[in-house]
């Protein structure tokens, strides 16, 4: 055991994704506040920062069955079962549905969605044996609200969303939580990996020029460049990584954990202003937003 490291009911916690962003502060303060945890990423060599906190660390790629396999068997060779999976493996494929490349956006489901639901299904036969256990699904609030040019990134949400509010039914008679974690804007490596994704996008459907002139939707996507670097540059609209970690480690600690937590003041005027204020005002405001 590390330094810090006491047992507590829920470990060991297993998180995917953890070589930045959220996964790495989730990662940072759960074994800070004493939890045993496995820092888990395809690239093993992305987590020696964990490894220095006492994180035990473990090569996990969520498209790969083979790899899935492998983590959650010497998670429970050393420790009977998983007790907490967080699943927080993800990223943004952005682009305007019509010229969106469906292999690019199937690989996204394969990580945000089935990589999600597969390691679940690997967890859960333990969870259920031991009676107790926890799964913190790292869903966006992208899974209550959508944007356009980010359809395809909000429709692996929506799923998220579904699959927790299903799986949170089925699986309490174990005595297993499933909590959704409904992330606003945060600065992490997402917003370059969505830019990375719309000039790849802009690359493909104006032949090589990557800024989309010409294309149909050209103002459009002038407009998402600018809110969204606004957005992420918007301390008021934006946070750091660790408030989705404290909120994590609240929901792994608290004896009554809820279904859902919204993370940021922000994330939640929107997704109450799309809910009490019905389609016609949201398409108002995204139209008015986007220039459309
Ligand atoms: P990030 O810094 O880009 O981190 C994403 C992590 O996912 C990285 O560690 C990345 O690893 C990992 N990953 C991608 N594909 C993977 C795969 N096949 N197997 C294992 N790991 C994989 O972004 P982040 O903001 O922390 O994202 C974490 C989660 O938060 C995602 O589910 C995202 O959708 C959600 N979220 C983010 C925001 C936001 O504004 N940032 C808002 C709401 C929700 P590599 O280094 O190997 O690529």
């Amino acid at each position: 055991m590390g330094q810090n490291e006491r047992m507590t009911q829920h470990d060991p916690v297993l998180i995917s994704g953890c070589s930045s962003g959220i996964g790495a502060a989730t990662a940072a303060a759960l074994v800070h506040s004493g939890h045993t945890v496995y820092a888990t990423a395809r690239r093993v060599e992305t987590l020696t920062d964990l490894e220095a906190l006492g994180c035990h660390l473990l090569e996990l790629d969520v498209t790969s069955e083979e790899s899935m396999t492998a983590a959650v068997r010497t998670v429970e060779a050393e420790h009977g079962r998983v007790g907490v999976l967080i699943n927080n493996a993800g990223f943004g494929e952005y682009g305007p549905i019509e010229e969106s490349d469906l292999a690019r956006v199937r690989a996204m489901f394969e990580t945000n969605v089935f990589g999600l639901a597969r390691l679940s299904q690997l967890v859960l036969p333990g969870m259920r044996r031991a009676r107790t256990g926890r799964i913190v699904n790292i869903g966006s609030m992208g899974g209550r609200i959508t944007f356009p040019v980010g359809g395809f990134y909000h429709a692996t949400k929506y799923a998220v969303e579904a699959i927790s509010d299903a799986l949170r039914v089925e699986v309490r008679p174990f005595g297993i939580e499933v909590i959704l974690v409904e992330p606003g804007l945060i600065r992490t490596n997402f917003e370059s990996r969505v830019n990375e994704s719309l000039e790849v996008g802009a690359a493909a459907s104006s032949e090589g020029h990557t800024d989309n002139k010409g294309t149909a939707y050209e103002g459009l996507l002038a407009a998402n460049k600018k809110n969204t670097a606004g957005g992420y540059a918007n301390g008021f609209l934006s946070t750091g990584p660790d408030a989705v970690a404290t909120v994590v480690l609240r929901a792994v600690d608290s004896s009554r954990p809820r279904a859902r937590y919204v993370v940021t003041p922000a994330a939640k005027a929107m997704i109450n202003l799309r809910r009490f204020g019905g389609d016609r005002l949201w398409d108002a405001t995204m139209r008015k937003q986007f220039g459309l």
